[in-house]
């Protein structure tokens, strides 16, 4: 792991954990620019916004693509998220032509680079971004295991 990825991790669990402060599940996203710079990051905001795609990594994809100037395209880019990415936001970063996908915790529920499904690398898609998952997954894990926990009033 580099120590753009490492630190934007850090960032990203920074970002998770301000998202409990309003009532939304612990999960930030950090996009790097092709030479490790941050170029947006986000929180999940679905409940803040009162907007189902408002995930926190479609919210940096937009972030960055407004900021990256090459139009839409995010070429180059590294998307470091909290959580594995869900079917919506493995879609969007496929979309969106990021290079690579760093995930911290896996979602076996949900998640849609590996676990339930394999959005990012479907052979029959022409562009597979790269992933690693895994990195800091207990920090991820712990942060949204204490939300649950606490939404179900234990
Ligand atoms: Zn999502």
């Amino acid at each position: 792991m580099t120590p753009d990825v490492d630190a934007a991790m850090g960032r990203a669990l920074a970002l998770a954990a301000a998202a409990v402060e309003w009532g939304d599940t612990p999960i930030g996203a950090v996009v790097l620019g092709p030479d490790g710079t941050v170029l947006a990051e986000a929180a999940n905001e679905r409940e803040k916004q009162g907007d189902p795609t408002a995930h926190a990594e479609v919210l940096a994809l937009r972030a960055a693509a407004r900021v990256h100037g090459d139009g839409w395209r995010l070429t180059g880019t590294t998307l470091v998220v909290t959580l594995e990415p869900c079917t919506m936001c493995a879609g969007a970063s496929v979309l969106a032509r990021v290079d690579r996908i760093v995930y911290g915790a896996d979602d076996p529920k949900a998640g849609a680079a590996g676990s339930l499904w394999d959005v990012v690398r479907d052979r029959r898609l022409n562009h597979r971004p790269q992933v690693t998952g895994g990195v800091r997954a207990e920090e991820s894990a712990t942060l949204l295991r204490a939300f649950f926990r606490r939404q179900r009033g234990l």
